[in-house]
């Protein structure tokens, strides 16, 4: 199998996609791309919150032209999804896209594929084949009955053959499904034969809260395979939430380096202090903190010193306050009432420690 750090590195913009564990984030704007003002207000709060990459739809000539205009003002490489139109794809490279998805067998003739091909390998941009279980060519389904793992993988296959006989290998791929374990048997068998690196999804997996399950569900279990060089999760939702998702799957796997993780208890009668409220407000704090730190958040001492020994700070609760530790250590007791914000100054204090480093 091809661990993500065994697949060939692909440049997209200032970033490099697979030959290493790391997993870049990425998520797509919900705007019309020909609104600029609209499509740079969205990047800006997705590159805020923790985005890598952003994809827009380039589904007509509008849409391509705007792309100019969107590079110049945001921060994070940008990537075209075009579909069929190869016109459109040849528009988003002059205009300086970072990366396009397309799936060369899609856009009719060999002279087509060799335009886009040619004017990607003249910038050096990556081309993403993106094969979903939703829209399998027909010749596949004719020979397979209907979506199957197998299927998906020989679409790649197929669309990157095309790449390869132009001589083009900055490519990388992607084989969504809705269905969970449809995802996850055609990424683990991908992994088994494609040497690119591969972008994780479960396409349509819902809204906020079944969509956040299906996805860490199904990429959970590729994340810890080794499998993955970027990550979308697909919501129904704001796609800042998209973004939040990923960066806590990741930090699950160990595989982000610039997020804290916070470890809250569920509370039982045990409890004496508000703390649904009190992890609520450390969480939202610690989105903006970008230093892997620990930070322990329980109810009372009957788990909260074991815990905070392996935190860089914790609380433990008691009956009206709250035991401070730092590094294990018990460094003072604090009324409930100032519980979150000294816990957010100790945060404060171990952040610029960190970042002094
Ligand atoms: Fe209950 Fe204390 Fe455990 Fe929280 S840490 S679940 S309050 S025993």
């Amino acid at each position: 199998m091809y661990h993500r750090k065994d697949t060939r590195p692909v440049k997209v913009g200032g970033l490099t996609i697979g030959g290493s564990d790391e997993v870049l984030i990425q998520s797509m704007c919900t705007t019309k791309t020909a609104n600029v003002e609209a499509t740079v207000a969205e990047i800006h709060r997705l590159e805020e919150a923790g985005c890598q990459l952003v994809r827009v739809t380039v589904n007509n000539e509008e849409a391509a032209d705007a792309i100019k205009e969107i590079k110049k003002r945001i921060h994070i490489p940008l990537v075209a999804d075009i579909h069929f139109d190869y016109r459109l794809a040849l528009k988003a490279i002059e205009n300086g896209i970072d990366k396009v998805r397309i799936n060369p067998g899609n856009i009719g003739r060999r002279k087509n594929v060799e335009a886009v091909v040619a004017a990607c390998k003249a910038r050096g941009i990556p081309i993403r084949i993106g094969v979903n279980a939703g829209s399998l060519e027909k010749h596949l389904l004719d020979k397979y009955g209907y979506p199957t793992p197998e299927a998906m993988v020989e679409s790649a296959l197929f669309h990157i053959g095309i790449l390869e006989e132009l001589d083009f290998h900055d490519i990388i791929v992607s084989l969504k499904a809705s269905d969970v374990p449809m995802a996850i048997a055609a990424y683990s068998k991908a992994a088994q034969v494609i040497p690119y690196p591969l972008h994780l999804g479960i396409t349509e997996a819902g809204t906020l809260f079944s969509g956040t399950v299906k996805s860490a569900a199904g990429l959970g279990v590729l994340l810890n395979l080794g499998i993955g060089s970027t990550i979308r999760i697909s919501l129904s939702a704001d796609p800042v939430e998209e973004v939040k998702v990923a960066r806590e799957l990741l930090k699950t796997f160990g595989l982000i380096t610039n997020a804290a993780t916070l470890v809250s208890c569920p509370t039982c009668g045990r409890l004496d202090i508000d703390l649904f409220a009190v992890a609520n407000e450390v969480e939202a704090y610690l989105e903006k903190v970008k230093v892997p730190i620990k930070v322990s958040v329980l109810g009372c001492a009957v788990n909260g010193p074991g815990e905070a020994r392996e935190a860089d700070i914790g609380i433990a609760g008691a009956r009206g306050e709250g035991m401070l530790f730092r590094y294990g250590e018990m460094i003072r007791k604090v009324p409930e009432a100032e519980l979150v914000a000294e816990l957010k100054k100790e945060i404060d204090v171990i952040v610029e420690a960190y970042n002094r480093t």
